[in-house]
């Protein structure tokens, strides 16, 4: 039987590429190596206790996140409910004293990182700032509409290290 796409791996990575190309009209094979889905976002079983592999919650979902669209593409909200938790994470590090809620939300999250260490305040800001600028700029690519256009896009990225790649987003927008 000939392909379109073959899939190497049924995380959700592959279970995602290979759900796109599907619902595009591609005939696709996603070939996985354990006996079931979902890579990571598995779970297994121990005696009574059903237990998470890694995954167990998930950040985003707003308009600058690639996952919104794909989510709609896919119609993921349709068939699963999200619910908002109260907080993003409890980071608790007792040999260093450290102790910090993670709230939602990048500007909060950067108080909250900030208040903890004051005087890394401005390196705490542009780093985020990193993320949310690269989760922007990926979510700008046009990976429905034009496969090829996309293909351009990432060849900006293409012939040079990560390390220029991340110099140059970084130094892209302000700090302040
Ligand atoms: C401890 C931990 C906690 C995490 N917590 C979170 C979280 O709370 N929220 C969040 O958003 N993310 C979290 N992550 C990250 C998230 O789980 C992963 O980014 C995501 O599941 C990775 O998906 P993937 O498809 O890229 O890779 P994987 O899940 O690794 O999938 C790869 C798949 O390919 C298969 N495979 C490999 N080689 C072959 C081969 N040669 N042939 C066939 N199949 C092959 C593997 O069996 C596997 O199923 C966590 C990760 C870890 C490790």
């Amino acid at each position: 039987m000939t392909m379109d796409h073959l899939v190497i791996g049924g995380g959700l990575g592959g279970l995602t590429a290979g759900a796109l190309l599907a619902e595009a009209g591609d005939s696709v094979r996603v070939l996985e190596a354990h006996d079931k889905p979902g890579g990571c976002a598995t779970t297994f079983q121990r005696f009574d206790a059903e237990i998470e592999v890694s995954l167990h919650e998930m950040d985003g979902l707003d308009e600058d996140d690639l996952k919104t669209p794909v989510f709609e593409h896919l119609g993921v909200f349709e068939n699963v409910d999200f619910e908002q938790i109260d907080q993003f994470y409890r980071y608790v590090d007792p040999t260093r004293g450290t102790d910090i809620t993670v709230p939602h939300g990048p500007e909060a999250a950067i108080d909250a990182y900030a208040a903890a260490f004051p005087e890394e305040n401005a390196g705490i800001r542009k780093f985020i700032n990193v993320i949310l600028t690269t989760r922007r700029e990926v979510a700008d690519w046009p990976f429905f509409e034009e496969p090829s256009s996309s293909t351009t896009h990432l060849h900006r990225f293409g012939n040079e290290p990560w390390g220029d790649t991340g110099r140059r987003l970084s130094g892209s927008y302000s700090t302040t």
